[in-house]
């Protein structure tokens, strides 16, 4: 068995502006958020990687009814981001706006930020990537 990365221990991660998935001894696929076994192979023998944070938007939807959680803060952008490391994954963007996304977006250049949302209340468990686009 490799390391262990849970899905706690990666959000905690996240809340330091680490992205990290679980790269398999087997095959080499990186995964992220973490799971137990290789999305590609199936495989349980992995280990922590340290993720870059780029990529390149894959595709997005426009939020206006809100979860609880996010209430007062629509609209808002959700994204897909594929990563320079392959995993797909959802977060949050700042730098586009949402009541002018169009279907360019798709495919932009995007990088992790450090800027969480100002006075985030959001419970540790609710935290996502906060990407802004590449100038
Ligand atoms: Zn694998």
């Amino acid at each position: 068995m490799g390391d262990k990365l849970g899905v706690k221990e990666y959000r905690l991660a996240l809340r330091e502006n680490k992205l990290q998935g679980l790269k398999c001894k087997a095959c080499g696929f990186v995964t992220a958020p973490p799971r137990l076994a290789c999305r590609h192979c199936g495989a349980t023998d992995s280990e922590i990687v340290q993720l870059s944070g780029k990529g390149k938007i894959a595709t997005f939807t426009s939020i206006f009814i809100p979860p609880e959680s996010h209430r007062g803060q629509t609209p808002y952008l959700v994204v897909v981001v594929e990563l320079a490391e392959g995993p797909w994954i959802m977060g949050n963007i700042q730098g586009a706006d949402p009541n002018k996304a169009t279907l360019d977006l798709i495919g932009k250049s995007v990088h992790m930020d450090n800027n969480l949302i100002p006075d985030d209340k959001k419970p540790p468990e609710d935290i996502s990537p906060m990407f802004v686009l590449d100038s």
